[in-house]
């Protein structure tokens, strides 16, 4: 299938942005690395009168680190978060989870900010996000606001951008020497999304487990944050005991539905086989 016409417009800066998405409102659509915003065109699954090209946005790219926190442009790639030093030192987790994201061809084009907009329930990032308990930047005509990603994740591919605002940046504060993370996934081949995802972070001291945070993805409409499981483990050495205990609290953070390959009960396992993958990880 072809996509329905739309017009097209290459913004060369966010004033035009920001005067383009008043003017056509919810017609605009903002074009990043379009692999998924073409597919859903192509599909006939959406279909914009008008397409902003906003990707020679040069002050959206790059990663930098100042003052404690690494800032993101909402372009920037996944290859480039996936290649980045700085990120692999002070990041590890997104350093782990980049080779999950699809297959190099579509890492290399798609975008950080991309992939938190649309806020896909399978997708490695927005899990990230809310394990590192990321702020996202948010700019409209009327300026910036920051959310935090455990606030902006509404629902399924819902968020707290309006539709005349962009996704310019994510913050991250930079976790402390003892932190370790993981980041652990299950898919039917290697590439394609994830049937159950779970991002984990924590503070390892002498094999004691602390500010424990493990965020799923693919077990519900958005990111979930395990919270009875990180409490069930908080504060302990990662023991079999402990580790059974977090998986079996799990229970009473998830409730996900089925999909096309796995029934909620299989991905409910599979959640628990995770979670002691991650804690063992983290303990190692
Ligand atoms: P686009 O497709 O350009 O845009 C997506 C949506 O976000 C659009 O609605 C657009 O208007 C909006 N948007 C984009 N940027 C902004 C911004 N800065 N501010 C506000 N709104 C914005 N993703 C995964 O996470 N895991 C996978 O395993 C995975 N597998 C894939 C496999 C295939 C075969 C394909 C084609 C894609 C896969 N993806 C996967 C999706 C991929 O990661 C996309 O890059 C990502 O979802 C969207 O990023 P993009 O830059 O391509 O955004």
């Amino acid at each position: 299938m072809k996509a329905p016409p739309f017009a097209y417009a290459r913004a060369h800066s966010l004033a035009e942005v920001f005067d383009l998405l008043a003017r056509h409102g919810d017609g605009a659509k903002l074009l990043a690395g379009g692999q998924s915003l073409i597919a859903t065109l192509n599909m006939r699954l959406s279909a914009p009168e008008l397409l902003i090209d906003i990707t020679r946005l040069t002050e959206l790219t790059g990663i930098s680190v100042r003052d404690g926190t690494v800032r993101i442009g909402a372009l920037t790639t996944h290859a480039e978060i996936e290649r980045s030093a700085e990120i692999r030192k002070h990041l590890p987790l997104l350093a782990q989870a980049a080779p999950h994201i699809a297959h190099a061809a579509i890492r290399n084009v798609g975008t950080f900010g991309g992939s938190i907009a649309l806020a896909d329930p399978a997708a490695e990032w927005p899990a990230c996000c809310v394990a590192l308990d990321a702020q996202f930047v948010i700019a409209g005509k009327a300026g910036a606001r920051r959310v935090a990603a455990r606030d902006f994740f509404k629902g399924l591919y819902a968020t707290a951008l309006r539709p005349d605002e962009v996704l310019t940046q994510v913050e991250i504060a930079v976790p402390g020497p003892d932190y370790r993370s993981a980041f652990v996934e299950l898919a039917q081949r290697r590439g394609d999304y994830a049937i159950v995802g779970l991002a984990a972070i924590a503070k390892c001291a002498r094999g004691v487990l602390s500010d424990l945070r493990l965020a799923f993805l693919g077990v519900g409409p958005a990111p979930v944050l395990a919270r009875t499981a990180m409490a069930a483990v908080e504060g302990k050495r990662a023991s079999a005991d402990a580790i059974a205990a977090g998986a079996k609290a799990l229970a009473k953070d998830l409730d996900p539905g089925a999909d096309l390959y796995s029934s909620a009960a299989t991905k409910m396992q599979l959640a628990r086989v995770l979670t002691a993958r991650a804690l063992a990880a983290l303990a190692t």
